[in-house]
């Protein structure tokens, strides 16, 4: 098959597909708001984060404007805090200059955007003809040429950069880098590629050489470290609950959290076992962050300032996700008997 046919039997399958993408928009800041809610979150999750994103700040000037825990407030649950945090620097950037970025170097230079989300921008928004390399078109180019090299290095990048760029040389990457995420995503999915209805067979090495499940050669995956936290629940005889406010360069940044230190996993063990503590564990992408909350008012000696906050509004702060799960849990008690 050539690679002229290729495009075009791709353009069709995308026509017939009915694949609709409700959030895609010539907006500069609608696109860049739904890529970036995107960029880790898969589609089912991330539709009502970008419905609230939008209805809480439905312009670049709203989001410059609101405090940093506004913003950290309407992710809250969506993790990956970082990227809320570059989000308000960049709409500060955009709503100084005035201007959004033309191209996709300059789209680059804005804070949290990196090759793939400035691709995508620049040839959603600004029609360029570049490349957008996401998983999926990895996962599909690494098939089609049945790439045993490792598309994750400097080399790799480059040889999948020339090889995508071939083919926009007989297309436009403001509609193929779309169809080739949309046949990545719904045909050639990671497990259980749809070869037989596939209207690509033909021009697919692996197909031909049965390769398939070893393309594309996988990551080295870092293995994930734990962390341990004993976290403390303590109202005032004012109704107030501490809390404490997370700034360092960690996980939680900016969010707020009930007054916690980390402590060593033997430590741990005999923690849980002694106090029948309420626990939880969050899965990040490098590592398990597991807590217990203790019943008790903060020791002196932990790291972080404890705030006594009225009840009420500590339930309203942004908050890392165990802090919330225990405060959802721990608070019923308080509100119930507050309305008795
Ligand atoms: S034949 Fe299978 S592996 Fe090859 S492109 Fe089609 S779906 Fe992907």
């Amino acid at each position: 098959m050539k690679l002229e046919i290729l495009i075009q039997s791709l353009q069709h399958w995308h026509k017939e597909s009915g694949i609709q993408h409700e959030w895609k928009s010539n907006s500069p800041y609608q696109a860049w708001v739904v890529e970036t809610i995107l960029q880790q979150t898969r589609i089912a999750q991330g539709s009502a984060y970008i419905e609230r994103f939008l209805q809480r700040f439905p312009d670049v000037s709203s989001l410059a404007k609101a405090a940093v825990d506004d913003v950290l407030k309407v992710w809250e649950g969506l993790g990956y805090y970082r990227r809320a945090h570059l989000m308000h620097k960049a709409a500060k950037i955009v709503k100084e200059r005035g201007l959004w970025p033309k191209t996709k170097d300059e789209w680059l230079n804005l804070p949290g955007i990196g090759p793939y989300s400035a691709g995508a921008l620049a040839s959603f928004v600004n029609n360029e003809n570049c490349p957008a390399i996401d998983g999926n078109v990895i996962r599909v180019f690494a098939r089609w040429y049945d790439l045993d090299i490792n598309l994750y290095s400097a080399q790799g990048k480059r040889h999948l950069h020339s090889l995508v760029e071939n083919h926009l040389a007989h297309c436009h990457a403001n509609q193929y880098n779309q169809i080739l995420m949309d046949f990545g995503s719904n045909v050639c999915k990671p497990k259980k590629p749809l070869c037989s209805v596939c209207v690509a067979q033909a021009y697919c090495k692996s197909f031909t050489k049965g390769t398939i499940e070893d393309r594309p050669i996988k990551k080295v995956k870092r293995p994930k470290t734990h962390r341990y936290f004993i976290l403390y629940w303590h109202v005032n005889e004012c109704q107030q609950l501490g809390m404490a406010k997370r700034e360092a360069k960690d996980i939680w940044r900016g969010l707020w959290t009930l007054p916690h230190k980390e402590i060593a996993m033997a430590h741990w063990n005999s923690v849980i076992e002694k106090t029948n503590a309420l626990t939880h564990r969050q899965v990040l992408s490098h590592q398990y962050i597991n807590t217990a909350v203790l019943q008790q008012k903060a020791p002196t000696d932990i790291s972080i300032d404890t705030h006594y906050i009225d009840l009420p509004d500590a339930i309203l702060l942004p908050m890392d996700r165990s802090s919330r799960q225990y405060i959802d849990h721990l608070a019923k008690g308080y509100i119930l008997r507050g309305r008795q």
